[in-house]
């Protein structure tokens, strides 16, 4: 399941020659390491003692009100060290840097939160840090630029193409090939050539198994359906993972963007094709270009998705909605209102759908996936409610 290197025709490894040993070193490390005693206690250790899990599983009694149906649970990835679920896959990869004995991170970054995630780990663990992000990012999100500083991280400004995450991504990974044998390229969310994908999804697992063990704890059975938000797909795949084997219905919410514009909803609006690595669901013109993305969230704004959920949506174990930006924000201010927690604008998405599921389902119980908290984007909110 979470070993395989494609996801039906989707995935694959689409890079240049001098990155596949890379690639099979990593893969030959990160499956010994997850057979490894050591290394799971030593995950698990800094999990609860550095990174705050587990996390809990909030019943939000005031928003199911305003659902009028289902119950709405909130699993709480806001409250991990740096406030996003970012860092269980900045943790675990770094652990397996480590196992390497690559010395040097890189990552990129769009929003920052990954490459702030990133910079935790790299300096708990003793590893150099750099992150590429996009010139245009790194104005926008300057609080996260001085964290990363602040961490002892270097930052680096990328001012190729239009400055923005997909260009990150490509300077990271030109890095990477430069680099190869020191580095170890630390990507953010469940998409790139393989074993990318499979290693993220197998690092963020641990939101799902939570929810599997706490939904038993409090509510004696499964939930009836799980959503998350879906950018590159990291804390979807990792919710939706654990209860692939269940009946529990799974619901992926993708940035509609404005209303009118296809957003950067790859699975809804997109069509197969490749980028950075991997054969997935893509936002792409007639031509085959990218298309440029839009959403009122930095960490939904990206063209591809991970390819497991390109398989999930075509077999139909998961269905992929997109929500729009005005709707995230309405969402963004009922869970602020009703349940006095300021969410990320990611998750908002998945609030949004949940709210609207709910009045559809009475008697059933409804998880989702609170992937951060909505510190970084208040700049953003208040200009909306200008
Ligand atoms: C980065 C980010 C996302 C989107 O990334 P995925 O890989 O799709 O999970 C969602 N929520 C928050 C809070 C983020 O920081």
């Amino acid at each position: 399941m979470g070993t395989a290197r494609r996801y039906g025709p989707y995935g694959g490894s689409f890079v240049p020659e001098t990155l596949v040993p890379a690639l099979d070193e990593l893969d030959r490390v990160w499956r010994t390491a997850r057979g490894d005693p050591a290394f799971r206690r030593e995950l698990a250790r800094l999990s609860r003692s550095f990174g705050g899990r587990p996390t809990p599983l909030y019943f939000a009694r005031n928003l199911t009100r305003r659902g009028r149906g289902a119950e709405i649970w909130l699993k709480r990835e806001d409250l991990v060290h740096g406030g996003a679920h970012k860092f269980n896959n900045a943790l675990g990869q770094g652990l397996l840097t480590v196992r390497m004995g690559k010395p040097r991170l890189i990552a990129e970054t769009g929003a920052g939160q990954h490459g702030v995630a990133t910079a935790m780990v790299g300096a708990a663990l003793g590893l150099e840090t750099e992150v590429f992000m996009g010139e245009v990012d790194m104005d926008r999100q300057k609080p996260n630029v001085d964290r990363m500083h602040l961490l002892g991280a270097k930052v680096i400004p990328v001012t190729t193409g239009r400055r923005t995450l997909k260009d990150a991504i490509n300077a990271a990974l030109r890095d990477w090939i430069a680099n190869v044998r020191t580095t170890h390229y630390l990507i953010g969310s469940a998409v790139g050539p393989y074993p990318f994908p499979a290693i993220v999804a197998d690092f963020q697992s641990v939101i799902g198994r939570e929810i599997r063990r706490q939904s038993l704890a409090e509510f004696g059975r499964l939930p009836d359906l799980a959503i998350a938000c879906v950018g590159g797909g990291s804390n979807a795949i990792g919710t939706f993972h654990p209860l692939l084997r269940t009946r529990v219905e799974l619901l992926g919410v993708e940035a509609g963007g404005p209303r009118g514009s296809r957003g950067a909803a790859s699975l809804t609006y997109g069509r197969p094709g490749v980028l950075h690595g991997s054969f997935s669901y893509l936002l792409q013109n007639d031509d085959g270009q990218v298309s440029d993305t839009e959403s009122v969230s930095a960490g939904l704004d990206y063209a591809g998705v991970g390819p497991e959920h390109s398989w999930l949506k075509e077999t139909g174990r998961a269905r992929y909605i997109a929500v729009h930006d005005e709707d995230a924000l309405r969402a963004f201010h009922w869970l602020a209102e009703d349940e006095g927690i300021l969410p990320a604008l990611e998750p908002s998405h998945a609030l949004f759908a949940a709210v609207r599921e709910a009045r559809r389902r009475p008697n059933q119980r409804i998880v989702v996936t609170l992937s951060g908290r909505g510190d970084k984007d208040l700049g953003v909110v208040l200009d909306a409610a200008r």
